[in-house]
């Protein structure tokens, strides 16, 4: 069965660039968006162009003294006075030019994939620019300016009255989104990610479901560091499912940041391509399951951009258009990009089973994976289902 999905993107989102050696490399879009195009998986009625998010949608999250800061330092030759208070001017979130109205174009972007699905236009949408999760109400942090998470989830309560499931698997904890809904029964976030103990931003502990009303309501699964694929599907399967079941969302916003990947020189993961495969998979059906598909994608990390990212996000799109994409990688594609790539690019979809760390700790790595996965279920489950006690 194919899917209606809409391709949310357009080319000034690739500005969203902080420095020419900044980790957060928009060349990753620009690859996805080929290798999409050389396996003939994106149509012209696929894509749609976003909007900018307008100053009321971003003053529903970020505070105003931290955009009238953004748009200073947007201005040619200002100067980044008090830049520091805010996260901006670091090594992390550099100064960049228009940074202001690159940044509300992303926010924008994942904004009209909300509405694309809300009004019932497209069952999915897709922002790959998206999925910004560390950004706070007045601080920016983690390479991320302005929340579009965030802002995309307000606007579903605000407009359509939405129950929203928010499901984060990139490897960093989805910190800035939790923050935001901590206190929020209406909005469930849950985040799989390398446990903080040696990964920035170090929450998204088991202990944090949320606070007040929103006790219960937020869920964080900490992944051991070297974890691999087995491990990661079964226990986001298992948790998954039944939180998602009996919260009974109105639409499930997915950020899919690929940096847990054995490849991505940022985080301790070890996933294969095949998390990012069974990821969407579990998504995608959940979607159809408990809110007649509607699903929103967004993207997130991904620091190998050669090897890791158009791959992971290929099998996201080809997931959300209802294909089963072919493993082998186009020849088109890689002669394209062999000469500017640093490493020999991978020729399938599929990771080489040789090419896998051997990881010697594995069994006790699943046993605390999956003791954790147990402590969320025991703890957030009889609050969701209404059988406390
Ligand atoms: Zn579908
Ligand atoms: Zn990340």
């Amino acid at each position: 069965m194919t899917c209606k999905a809409a391709f949310v993107f357009t080319p000034d989102m690739l500005k969203y660039h902080f420095s020419e050696d900044h980790p957060f490399n928009p060349v990753r879009l620009r690859l996805t968006l080929d290798l999409l195009e050389a396996y003939g998986l994106l149509e012209q009625n696929d894509m749609v162009l976003p909007r900018a998010a307008n100053m009321e949608e971003l003053l529903t999250f970020h505070e105003e003294r931290y955009l009238q800061m953004l748009k200073k330092l947007s201005e040619p030759g200002a100067s980044d006075e008090g830049a520091h208070l805010y996260g901006l001017g670091t090594e992390d979130n550099p100064v960049f030019p228009e940074m202001f109205k690159v940044g509300s174009l992303v926010v924008g972007a994942t904004v009209t994939a909300a509405e694309l699905v809300m009004e019932g236009k497209v069952e999915h949408a897709i922002n790959l620019s998206g999925g910004l999760h560390h950004a706070h109400s007045a601080m920016a942090s983690g390479f991320c300016i302005l929340n579009d998470a965030v802002i995309a989830i307000k606007l579903l309560q605000k407009k359509y009255n939405c129950r929203v499931v928010y499901i984060d698997t990139d490897a960093h904890h989805g910190d800035g989104v939790q923050w935001a809904f901590y206190e929020d029964p209406n909005v469930l976030t849950i985040s799989f990610h390398e446990t903080g103990r040696f990964l920035f931003p170090g929450t998204g502990k088991v202990a944090e479901v949320g606070k007040g009303l929103g006790y219960g309501y937020a869920v964080n699964v900490p992944l051991e560091a070297f974890t691999e694929d087995e491990s990661w599907i079964k226990n986001f399967r298992e948790v998954v499912y039944p939180i998602v079941k009996a919260f009974e969302p109105d639409i499930i916003i997915s950020q899919n940041g690929c940096d847990g990947h054995f490849y991505d020189p940022l985080t301790h993961l070890s996933a294969s391509t095949l998390t990012y495969k069974e990821i969407p998979k579990i998504v995608h059906r959940l979607a159809h399951e408990v809110c007649d598909g509607k699903w929103v994608a967004i993207g997130g990390g991904g620091y190998d951009i050669w090897k890791v990212v158009p791959r992971a996000w290929t099998l996201l799109w080809g997931e959300m258009k209802g294909i089963k994409v072919p493993a082998k990688i186009p020849e088109a594609w890689i002669k394209k990009w062999s000469a500017q790539s640093p490493f020999v690019l991978p020729p399938s979809l599929n990771d080489d089973p040789s090419e896998l760390p051997d990881i010697p700790r594995r069994p006790e790595i699943e046993e605390k994976n999956y003791l954790a996965s147990q402590r969320v279920l025991n703890s957030v489950l009889p609050i969701l289902t209404g059988n406390i006690g």
